[in-house]
Order: C-alpha cells, then sequence, then structure tokens
C-alpha cells in the first residue's frame, strides 16, 4: 500500500482545473480517481453526471440510529499562471521545508484527501465507522458550484444529513486548531456611466457636458461616509450586532491583532468602520469595496478626451442577517439618487450568495471543538471568516444541516496563486482530526 503521501501526490498529478475546458478530462479523470480510491477504502461510491463536471458521492452502509455526517470537499483546482513564478511543477508535488508544494496541496486535494485518509484507517482498522458517512466531492467549486445546488435538490432524499464538516477554510496560526462558525455573504455589480453620445474632444467640448469618468468618481466616493462607513441608505437595516461574548472571545484569537492585519496586508495604516477591531471589521461587519474603476484614455502619454462611457465593479459582503437581494435594491436606489446631471447610470448585478451563522455551542459544535482538541493537543479557537463560500447557506436550505467548518489552511498557504503550498503537518493533522471528529460527532 502507498503511503498516505504517495497517494496525495498521486491525486495533486491531475491537472484538475475547472475552468478551463480543455482540462475537462483531466477533471474527469480526477474524479474517476477518487472514486477508486473510495471504493478501495470499502465505501460504495459513484460517479454522478452534472451539466458540466462529475460529483463523487461515497457513503458507507448507514444504520438506524446513528448520526449521518457529510463531508463536503472539491477537487477542482484554479488554474496555474503565471507559471515562471513557480519554485517547482504545480502539478509535480515535493515536499520541501516541510511543505506539500503543488496546485491544490492546500484548496482543496490536501484537506479533503486527509478526511479520507482518516475514514479509510477507520474502515480498515476498525471494520467500520462510528456514524453514517456521505462523502461528497465537487469539481466546480473554483467557477461557482453552478451545479451542486441543483444536484441537492434531486437528491436531496440520498443526501439527507444530521451534520456537515467542511475543511476548505482557514487556521488562524500555525498549531492553533480553529473552527468557523461564520461566513460573509456576498452581492457584486457593475456599474457603466454614459454621458455624450461619442468620445469628444476635451478643449472643444469641455466644460460643456457632464463627464462620465467624473460620475463614476463621484458615484464610487457616495458608498462610504469619510470614516468609513458604508453610506447607502439603509444598509445597515439587518446587521446582527456583535454579541459581547464574541467580541471577548476575538480578543484573544492569537495571529489577528490590528498589528498582525497591518503587517500581512503590507498596508500603511488600517482604515475603516469606526468602533471595531480589524477581526471584527473582517468577520462581522459588512462592506463596500471598489473592485475596478476605469473609463477614458489610459495609455501613454495625455490624450485630452472626455470619454463617452466609464464604469466600476463593486462587490459586497454581507454579514446575517443581510439579503443581497434586498442589498442590491438599496444599491441601485442608492446610485440613481446620487447620479450627477447629464449621465445615465446602469447598474449590472453580478454573482451573490448569503452569509452564515452557526451557533459553535451546539452539541455537534461541541464535538467538533472536543476532536479539533484532540488532533491538535491544543483549545481550539471559534471565529467567523471575511470570506464567503455561498454552497454552505445552500446546504442550510436545501438539507437543513448546519455546517462545521474545520479549515486547515495557513495564511501563506498561496492558494490561488503560484507556490501552493501545505504543510505535512496539516495533512498530518487532517487525519488525526477526521478520526477523532467521527468518534465525537457519533457520541454527540
Ligand atoms: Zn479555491
Amino acid at each position: 500500500m502507498a503511503s498516505d503521501l504517495d497517494q496525495l501526490f498521486e491525486l495533486l498529478r491531475f491537472p484538475s482545473i475547472s475552468t478551463d475546458s480543455r482540462r475537462a478530462g483531466d477533471v474527469r479523470a480526477c474524479a474517476g480517481w477518487l472514486d477508486a480510491k473510495c471504493r478501495e477504502f470499502g465505501l460504495d461510491s459513484g460517479l454522478h453526471e452534472t451539466a458540466m463536471h462529475p460529483v463523487v458521492v461515497a457513503r458507507n452502509e448507514h444504520r438506524e440510529g446513528l448520526p449521518t455526517v457529510l463531508i463536503y470537499g472539491h477537487y477542482d483546482v484554479q488554474p496555474v499562471d503565471p507559471l515562471e513564478l513557480w519554485d517547482s511543477d504545480p502539478f509535480e508535488p515535493v515536499v520541501r521545508d516541510g511543505r506539500i508544494w503543488a496546485r491544490g496541496a492546500t484548496d482543496n486535494k490536501g484537506q479533503h484527501f486527509a478526511h479520507l485518509l482518516g475514514v479509510g484507517k477507520a474502515m480498515a482498522e476498525d471494520g467500520g465507522l462510528p456514524v453514517n458517512l456521505t462523502l461528497i466531492l465537487e469539481g466546480e467549486e473554483e467557477i461557482g458550484s453552478p451545479n451542486l445546488r441543483p444536484f441537492l435538490e434531486q437528491n436531496r432524499d440520498f443526501l439527507a444529513c444530521d451534520v456537515i464538516a467542511v475543511s476548505d477554510t482557514g487556521m488562524v496560526a500555525p498549531g492553533v486548531p480553529t473552527m468557523g462558525y461564520g461566513l460573509r455573504g456576498i452581492a457584486c455589480c457593475e456599474v457603466v456611466v454614459r454621458g455624450p453620445a461619442r468620445d469628444l474632444h476635451s478643449g472643444l467640448f469641455g466644460g460643456a457636458v457632464a463627464n462620465p469618468a467624473t460620475a463614476v468618481a463621484r458615484l464610487t466616493a457616495s458608498l462610504h461616509e469619510p470614516d468609513g462607513r458604508v453610506a447607502v441608505e439603509g444598509f445597515y437595516d439587518d446587521v446582527r450586532p456583535l454579541e459581547a461574548w464574541e467580541r471577548e472571545m476575538w480578543a484573544k484569537v492569537p495571529g489577528v491583532a490590528d498589528g498582525d492585519f497591518l503587517e500581512v496586508t503590507g498596508s500603511l495604516a488600517l482604515f475603516g468602520e469606526p468602533g471595531y477591531t480589524a477581526a471584527e471589521q473582517t468577520w462581522a461587519r459588512p462592506t463596500a469595496e471598489v473592485n475596478g474603476i476605469g473609463g477614458g484614455y489610459q495609455g501613454e502619454g495625455s490624450k485630452t478626451v472626455i470619454p463617452a462611457q466609464a464604469m466600476a465593479k463593486y462587490s459586497f459582503r454581507l454579514v446575517p442577517d443581510q439579503d443581497p437581494a434586498d442589498i442590491m435594491q438599496k444599491v441601485r436606489r442608492h446610485l440613481e439618487r446620487h447620479a450627477p446631471p447629464g449621465v445615465t447610470v446602469e447598474v449590472i448585478g453580478g454573482h451573490d450568495g448569503r452569509p452564515y451563522i452557526a451557533d459553535p455551542h451546539s452539541r455537534f459544535g461541541k464535538a467538533a471543538q472536543g476532536a479539533l482538541r484532540k488532533a491538535f493537543d491544543r483549545e481550539p479557537v471559534l471565529i467567523r471568516e471575511g470570506g464567503s463560500i455561498p454552497i454552505i447557506e445552500d446546504f442550510r436550505e436545501v438539507l437543513g444541516a448546519d455546517t462545521l467548518l474545520l479549515g486547515l489552511a495557513l495564511a501563506d498557504a498561496q492558494i490561488h496563486s503560484p507556490n501552493e503550498n501545505f504543510p505535512v503537518a496539516n495533512f498530518e493533522a487532517g487525519i488525526r482530526l477526521n478520526r477523532a471528529l467521527l468518534r465525537e460527532l457519533a457520541g454527540a
């Protein structure tokens, strides 16, 4: 039998880039390899077709009276360019300085395969699992999981579960077991401002017509108060306030002090909604961000022109109980109200996802903390995450179950970037975590 690491290396060698249609065969081959591995471990496994990449679903024999645990992961990966910035081949994994270097090492093959190995070991050593297990591995996470929600809806009974476990989030610091119980939601849009029928000479016409680039700058500036608060009317109406125990708890979490944020970001100073620490701002407060802005001449030297149109892309990170559709409506109304005269404003809605929060002190939450304590031999910290994983809220809506976010990713894992890596120690801890988790959940 190949070593744990050798097996992970086999999985990492598949260039399963979901966004690249030329890689569709590799994505499918990767799914096939995982399906075969699940069978080798004694699970009942199959490939399920979707409109694009297949979903692997594996189960043990479910028995009456045991809790049903669904473990989710994704076997697709991000593209690897720019290739020249990698120190080694992204699809030929190597261990260097105690880390595994390869695309997908952390996001997400290393993390879900640690779970699968934990399951395989329990099957071999204990003759079975202490819970009913359903393992879902999808191949479209990196492109927004377009076919997963329909798949869940079509297989609601087959996938019914009591609790879900996902290792696809971060650890606050090396060796510090971290459980997430919240995620921010998201709402995106693009704004196109149009003025004159064509680009105009800024000398012949400047001063007499509205300039769309100025209008976009004004609209963008109107999104915030000078102190950093979001100025969209009604934006904070549904925001659930931070609770005292969360603020107390987060103040003690290592690696997320304001000074750490300053260092990690390389920013000159922190800036944001007053009255909150950086961790609170990113985990539990909503934001408006400008992701891109443009219009007019961008080439060398000057070109004296009034652009016919200009644009900006905005994203809003949302917290419970904000609703993305409601926020987008408020944003539209705000932009219309603040549109300067002489231009038209078109708002094009983009992708969105609802925020997520669960009770970390539920019986399953406590069981997961027990498992983290055992796997890392240290008290776990409880956090929310600033990022968005819309599928987690879909799980709750379709399957009616909460998700335990048991991340094994470090801040410098370089996910989505060149030189992605995963510490061997985290891989091994992930295997221990899975075994402890299934035992703890069985007793919860
Ligand atoms: Zn990713």
